[in-house]
């Protein structure tokens, strides 16, 4: 894996979210995107290297709103930016890491993704996420 790419934090309502983090980091957004095929709205803010993405769920039964009825708004996962999506899933699978899908899929900010089971991961959702070639 390459460095940490971005770290996803699930919010309730995504335009006050955007306000807060704006006054946290001292700095706007530079990038809102839906998933539709996952039922988000994502912001994106630049600290240094790293981003956060903020995540509102756009429909009851989108993840993001079922991580929130469980466990309220918070950290949500981290993303590790990958070379190579497909030879990471494979080598993470045969060390015994559980790939919540089975093929990259698109994700926000021009990515491929896949993320592993936090059973296998101490309890964190991992992103792993690809720059799809332009
Ligand atoms: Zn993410």
């Amino acid at each position: 894996m390459l460095q940490i790419e971005h770290i996803g934090i699930a919010v309730k309502n995504l335009e006050n979210s955007n306000l807060l983090f704006q006054q946290l980091l001292g700095k706007p957004h530079y990038k809102v995107e839906s998933v539709e095929s996952e039922g988000v709205n994502t912001s994106f803010f630049m600290v240094g290297n790293n981003k956060v993405e903020l995540l509102e769920a756009t429909n009851p039964d989108s993840p993001i709103a079922k991580f929130i009825d469980k466990r309220g708004e918070g950290m949500h996962h981290i993303a590790f930016a990958v070379k190579d999506i497909r030879s990471e899933m494979d080598r993470l699978e045969k060390e015994g890491f559980k790939l919540l899908n089975k093929e990259p899929k698109p994700g926000a900010d021009n990515k491929l993704v896949c993320f592993l089971h936090p059973k296998t991961t101490n309890g964190v959702l991992i992103e792993l996420c690809q720059e799809i070639p332009e």
